[in-house]
């Protein structure tokens, strides 16, 4: 009997055993998918190993049927998926599923088509030569198959000639002995077919900086010493780091080696994207989630035969079936999406560090702001360390003045939103007919609506947090954030009939409304999640401002990332406090990240930039030295925090969130899993904080408690939280585990 290890697409669940039936001639190798009952029905997995040794009670079940004859996956990414599951305590199943192109599990999968056709050779082998010694020997199936593919000049798919009788055994050997020729065949749409207005191309004789040429000396040095490594690359915004990215990327595409690169998301970056495709043209490949299925699914495809040197995508595609890279680089490597949020929860940035290790891969983390992890490994050696510490042709970093928004306060009313200095400096640069970036890292009109009178509020009914209040048309609605729940925000008070209810905090459709009170003649527009929902909407709104069609450009953190719009002079930064409020240990980081990006949109033309930040902690480190644009003075002073306190980068954490009905069942649920948790943590020293209600204690109608663990040996907490959960199989699906959180909610 031959048995194979099956992932199926069931959350949490470990692979399960399966028999290959006879009538299979030979079992399916891994990464193959395969068909397999589970329960009652019927699912497409994916095969993951061979199981040593089968010792259940039971006989495992018959697979159905095998989808693909080679591996889909290729095994090094079924590996790597093996280890996400391993160390983010995911099921395997999960993790195959991110890896995979979408609807590649559906029922209908589309298979791979091998269309199998005669080579020259399998037509001469046919024809009866004079030359009996140059005769091919055949057996009678080997040349029946030949005979019937002499018929069709175009081939005829593998899956016909099986129908015919034909096994995929003797295809094999015809294929070795190079008599048959086996391509896939599919129809490509084309990703890039939708313009951008931002296509950026590149200059390929531009000279290097200084600067620029040493980091590509030394990274070039660590590229042909071979061999895993990790760069971090830490350049000021405008320091031209996508120059690297380039030169690095020729530099391996000519070693016949394929390139990496990872971006946090494809739309904020269209110019990095256009970039490479100017540079390789259509050996670029696509991945991420604007396209279509499809079009993922033929991009996917044209990596995995093989049609591409350069994948550009975000997080999944550090699943992207290359088999032969030789650099990986992670752009804006200190950015949270590449952390998924959801099943598997997996950081892009990590893996992709994993991946590089078995490639034996260059992995260049590239960021002004690195992440601690990261720098911290720079500065201990672990990591190479490559700076860029000016901008190109000289330019200098924009200049930051902080405003006060206390004597502001003060002096001109507690309902400013934009200071007289802000709005100053906003006029002058209209004059000039010169761009404004301006940030709030908040969406919606207001943050909250309560009754004057009676003091009652509008809170979500599923989770605990207030309503925002957004405009919709001559009234308001109030929406929850988490959930989407959403309701019509009445005149009148709801319990006591008060006429007047009285909104409280602002977001960015607020200040887009003040802007335009203010400056009525200027073109504003506003870019956030609520403003770019529509599809294409954020490439467009980007793009008509690269074409200085908008004078002034409102947004979260969104208009922070990593664009180059050399007409933008000023930034202002409405609050820069939205963020240092949060329980969260990461607040500083985050705020010192979001201030030094957005300040870097500002001069990276040949006009100056200058920055104007308001806030009401104006002595606060992390506002103080993003305005200095300091980093290493930042990094000291967090990390003296991080280590007296006890937390990360010194420590690794895990979270646990466990979720119920009512408080109590997920109360009583956290409390079994702490307790049994318990011994382990004496044994292997990592500590246990709580049981306590989540700081988000209600998500979509579910009560949540939380639990962390904390220590250094993370391999030994994993464990121990596995081997718990494995003995609390009806708890598991109400279990969230977080490893390497970066959301502390
Ligand atoms: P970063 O990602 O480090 O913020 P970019 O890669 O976006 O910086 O580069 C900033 C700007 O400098 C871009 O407009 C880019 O075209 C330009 N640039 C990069 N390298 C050079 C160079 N060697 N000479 C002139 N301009 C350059
Ligand atoms: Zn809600």
């Amino acid at each position: 009997m031959t048995f194979v290890s099956v992932a199926v697409p069931v959350p949490y669940l470990d692979p399960l055993t399966y028999n290959v039936p006879g009538r299979f001639p030979t079992p399916p190798p891994v990464g193959a998918r395969v068909r397999v009952p589970l329960g009652n029905r019927a699912v497409t997995g994916c095969v993951v190993g061979a199981p040593s040794s089968f010792d259940g009670d039971a006989t495992p079940r018959d697979l159905l049927d095998i989808v693909d004859e080679e591996p889909f996956l290729p095994p090094a990414i079924v590996e790597l998926c093996a280890w996400v599951a391993e160390y983010y305590v995911a099921g395997l199943g999960d993790v195959i599923g991110a890896a995979m192109p979408p609807g590649s599990q559906r029922a209908s999968a589309y298979k791979m088509q091998h269309i199998v056709a005669l080579t020259d050779a399998g037509i001469s082998a046919l024809s009866p030569s004079a030359n009996t010694d140059q005769q091919v020997r055949l057996t009678p199936r080997q040349r029946s198959v030949l005979e019937t593919l002499a018929a069709v000049t175009a081939g005829l798919p593998l899956v016909a000639l099986r129908e015919r009788g034909a096994s995929a055994d003797v295809v094999r050997r015809l294929a070795a002995r190079g008599l048959v020729a086996s391509r896939e065949e599919h129809v490509e749409r084309d990703p890039f077919g939708r313009t951008s207005g931002m296509d950026v191309t590149r200059d390929g004789d531009r000279s290097l900086t200084g600067e620029q040429q040493a980091a590509v000396d030394t990274l070039t040095g660590i590229l042909d010493a071979g061999g895993f490594r990790v760069a971090l690359l830490h350049g000021v915004t405008g320091s031209g780091k996508t120059e690297i990215y380039l030169r690095l990327a020729d530099r391996v595409c000519a070693n016949g080696k394929q390139v990496l690169l990872m971006v946090p998301e494809i739309a904020l970056t269209p110019s990095v994207v256009s970039l490479f495709r100017s540079a390789f043209g259509t050996r670029v490949a696509i991945q991420h989630s604007g396209l279509s299925d499809g079009e993922r699914h033929d991009q996917w495809q044209r990596i995995r035969q093989g049609s591409v040197d350069v994948v550009v995508g975000t997080r999944s595609a550090v699943f992207a079936p290359l088999n032969n890279v030789g650099l990986i680089v992670v752009d804006e490597e200190h950015d949270t999406s590449y952390k998924q949020e959801e099943v598997p929860r997996y950081h892009g940035r990590d893996v992709a560090i994993v991946r590089g290790q078995t490639a034996g891969a260059l992995v260049v983390l590239g960021s002004a702001t690195p992440s601690m992890e990261s720098y911290q490994h720079a500065l201990s050696g672990k990591y190479a360390h490559v700076t860029l510490g000016r901008r190109v042709l000289d330019r200098p970093l924009a200049s930051v003045r902080l405003v006060n928004m206390r004597e502001e306060y003060a002096d001109a009313g507690p309902d400013v939103v934009i200071s007289r200095e802000l709005a100053e400096a906003l006029q002058d640069r209209l004059d000039r007919r010169e761009q404004v970036l301006v940030l709030l890292n908040r969406r919606g009109y207001a943050t909250a609506v309560f009754c004057r009178q009676c003091g009652d509020t509008f809170e979500c009914p599923n989770c605990s947090v207030s309503l925002t209040v957004h405009r919709a048309g001559r009234g308001w609605r109030g929406r929850c954030h988490y959930c989407d729940y959403s309701m019509e925000i009445p005149r009148s008070c709801r319990k006591c009939a008060a006429p007047y209810l009285e909104q409280a905090g602002f977001g960015t459709e607020k200040v887009e409304q003040q802007l335009r009170d203010q400056f009525p003649a200027a073109r504003i527009s506003r870019i956030d999640r609520d403003s770019v929902r529509r599809k294409g909407a954020l490439t467009r709104l980007l793009s008509t401002f690269a074409a200085g069609e908008i004078d002034v450009l409102v947004g979260t953190q969104m208009i922070a990332k990593g664009h180059d719009f050399p007409r933008v002079t000023l930034v202002g930064v409405i609050s820069a406090d939205v963020g240092l409020g949060l329980a969260d240990f990461r607040a500083a980081e985050r705020t010192f990240q979001l201030l030094t990006q957005v300040a870097g949109r500002a001069g990276r033309g040949e006009q100056l930039g200058e920055a104007i930040v308001q806030t009401l902690y104006p002595e606060h480190y992390s506002i103080v030295l993003a305005c200095q644009q300091d980093y290493p003075a930042f990094f000291e002073r967090e990390h003296a925090f991080r280590r007296a306190m006890r937390y990360p980068p010194d420590v690794a954490m895990v979270s646990v969130v466990v979720r119920g009905r009512t408080f109590d069942e997920a109360m009583d649920a956290a409390v079994n899993i702490v307790t049994a948790l318990k011994p382990a943590a004496t044994r292997a020293r990592f500590h246990l904080l709580g049981p306590a209600p989540a700081p988000l204690g209600r998500l979509r109608g579910e009560h949540r408690v939380q639990c962390f663990l904390k220590g250094t040996r993370r391999a030994e907490m994993r464990h121990a939280l596995k081997a718990v959960l494995q003995r609390m199989p009806e708890l598991r699906r109400r279990v969230t585990v977080d490893v390497d959180p970066l959301s502390m909610l």
